[in-house]
C-alpha cells in the first residue's frame, strides 16, 4: 500500500481528520468498487512469484526499502492486513503523526512499547495515579524483568519531579518517561512540556529517552501531545477511539523512527490486532467527531448540576479548572477540551457513594469508559482497588469518589437519573 500523503488538501484548504474518516487510506477499486472496506478475514496471502515473497519479507524485516513500481506487499496478518493498515493511516491524522501502530488491546500497546525501548536494568518513570491495569504492570510485572519502575505525583512541582528522580539512585539508567494526563480517576493533569524537557537534560549521546503519553482521557481530539514535544502516544482504542463499548484496542502513534521498532516487536510478540477489531475501529472513526464533542457537551451540563447539588462534596473535571487553579497554565497550554470523564465526591462514604450508584436507573454500573452509554462506578472498590489505601489517599481518591463516563444520551435524562439517586441516598 505504500507510503501515503498526510496532508490532503483542496485547493489551499487543509481537509481537517474528521473530512477523511470514511475514506482515507482505502480505494474502492481494490475491491470491487466496495464503498466500505472488506474485512479482510485471512490468516495469510498468497505471491504471485516466489520472487514476490522474497521481496516482501526483504521489506518486512527492514533489509530494503520498495523501488520504484514496488508495493510493500502483504505476507501473514500477524505481519500485515489491510485492514489493520488502513486503520493505522486513518488514526496517523488526529495526531498529525508520521507512523501507527495498532494492538490487541491498550494494555498490549502499553507493553509492546515499554519493552521495545526499556531494558532490564533500566528506569521507567512514570505519572501516578495512573490506569489501574498499567499500575500493575509496572509495579508487579516489570520489576520480575529487572525493570525499576517509579512514580511521581500528577500535579507536582518540577522540582519535585526531579528531586524524586534523583533520589531514586537509577536517574543514570532512566530510558522513558510515561505520562498519563489527565490522570484517571481524578482529572490531575501533568505539563507535558516539563516532562520533555526533564528527559531532554539527561539525554546522553547516542540514547534518547522517548517521553509517552497515555492520551486515552482527551485524545485524540481534545489533546494532542506530540504537539508539545512528546514523542509517542498511547490509546486504549476500546474507550473514545472504539467508543461503543464493543471492542478493545490499542494503539502507538510517533515518527516513523520510534514506532518502527515497536511495531518489529509486535510481530515477533503477537500483540496485533485483528481484522475484524480493526474494521470495527474504522466504523468507529467515521463518529469519534460528533460522538465526542456531544459527550464533551453532555457533561458539561452534567457536572454543573453536580457542582450545586447539597449532597456533593466537591467535582473533579476538567471545565471546572478556573484562573485560581494552580493548573490552569496546564489546562490552558494541553486541553483543547475538558472531555466526558467526571468524578465527584459524594457527602458521606462508601456507603452513600454505593446507595447512589445501586439508585441509577439510566446509567450503568460498570467500569470502562467513553462509549456511548454513560457508565458509573467507584474508583475504591472497583478500578483502583489494587492501589494501597494510602496511595489511595495520597491521590485523592477517597471511599466516597465516583467516577462517571458521559455518553451521548440526552442531558437532561442523565441528569434526571443523577438527581431522583440523590433523593435515594
Ligand atoms: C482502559 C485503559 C487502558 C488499558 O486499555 P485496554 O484496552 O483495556 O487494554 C490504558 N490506559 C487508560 C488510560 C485506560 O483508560
Amino acid at each position: 500500500m505504500g507510503k501515503k500523503e498526510r496532508k490532503i488538501k483542496i485547493g489551499d484548504r487543509l481537509i481537517r481528520p474528521e473530512s477523511l474518516m470514511m475514506s482515507y487510506g482505502y480505494r474502492p477499486d481494490w475491491s470491487e468498487g466496495a464503498i466500505k472496506c472488506p474485512i479482510f478475514q485471512t490468516a495469510t496471502f498468497s505471491f504471485e512469484k516466489a520472487a514476490d515473497g522474497k521481496a516482501f519479507f526483504q521489506f518486512a524485516l527492514g533489509e530494503r526499502e520498495p523501488g520504484p513500481g514496488e508495493s510493500t506487499g502483504l505476507i501473514y496478518s500477524r505481519i500485515n492486513n489491510p485492514d489493520v493498515e488502513i486503520l493505522e493511516d486513518r488514526l496517523t491524522l488526529w495526531d498529525d503523526a508520521e507512523s501507527c501502530a495498532v494492538f490487541a488491546s491498550g494494555m498490549a500497546a502499553i507493553t509492546t512499547t515499554v519493552l521495545q525501548y526499556v531494558k532490564p536494568g533500566d528506569l521507567l518513570f512514570h505519572s501516578e495515579p495512573l490506569y489501574g491495569g498499567t499500575e500493575y504492570l509496572f509495579k508487579e510485572v516489570f520489576p520480575g524483568f529487572g525493570i525499576h519502575s517509579l512514580g511521581f505525583c500528577a500535579g507536582a512541582t518540577r522540582e519535585e519531579i526531579e528531586e524524586h528522580l534523583e533520589q531514586s539512585g537509577h536517574a543514570d539508567r532512566l530510558k522513558m518517561i510515561f505520562i498519563e494526563t489527565p490522570a484517571n480517576p481524578t482529572n490531575a493533569l501533568v505539563d507535558i512540556e516539563e516532562c520533555v524537557d526533564i528527559a531532554r537534560k539527561r539525554t546522553r549521546s547516542g540514547s534518547h529517552i522517548p517521553v509517552v503519553v497515555d492520551n486515552t482521557f482527551l485524545g485524540p481530539l481534545f489533546q494532542h501531545p506530540m504537539k508539545h514535544g512528546a514523542d509517542m502516544v498511547i490509546y486504549s482504542a476500546t474507550k473514545y477511539i472504539g467508543g461503543h463499548s464493543d471492542v478493545i484496542g490499542g494503539v502507538c502513534l510517533g515518527p516513523q523512527e520510534l514506532v518502527e521498532p515497536v511495531r518489529t516487536l509486535r510481530s515477533f510478540i503477537g500483540t496485533m490486532s485483528s481484522p475484524m477489531t480493526c474494521w470495527l475501529l474504522l466504523r468507529s472513526l467515521e463518529t469519534l467527531k460528533l460522538r465526542m464533542t456531544c459527550q464533551n457537551k453532555n457533561a458539561r451540563q452534567v457536572a454543573d448540576f453536580l457542582a450545586k447539588h447539597p449532597k456533593v462534596e466537591k467535582v473533579h473535571y476538567l471545565g471546572n479548572i478556573t484562573e485560581k487553579h494552580p493548573q490552569y497554565a496546564v489546562y490552558r497550554k494541553q486541553c483543547l477540551g475538558d472531555g466526558g470523564i467526571i468524578s465527584f465526591d459524594i457527602r458521606g462514604g462508601e456507603k452513600e457513594a454505593f446507595k447512589w450508584l445501586d439508585s441509577l436507573k439510566l446509567f450503568h454500573i460498570a467500569v470502562s469508559l467513553g462509549g456511548t452509554e454513560s457508565l458509573a462506578q467507584h474508583p475504591a472498590a472497583m478500578t483502583h482497588s489494587d492501589v494501597k489505601p494510602e496511595d489511595r489517599a495520597k491521590q485523592g481518591i477517597g471511599e466516597n469518589m465516583i467516577r462517571l463516563s458521559i455518553g451521548v444520551e440526552h442531558p437532561e435524562d442523565l441528569i434526571a437519573d443523577i438527581e431522583q439517586a440523590f433523593e435515594q441516598v
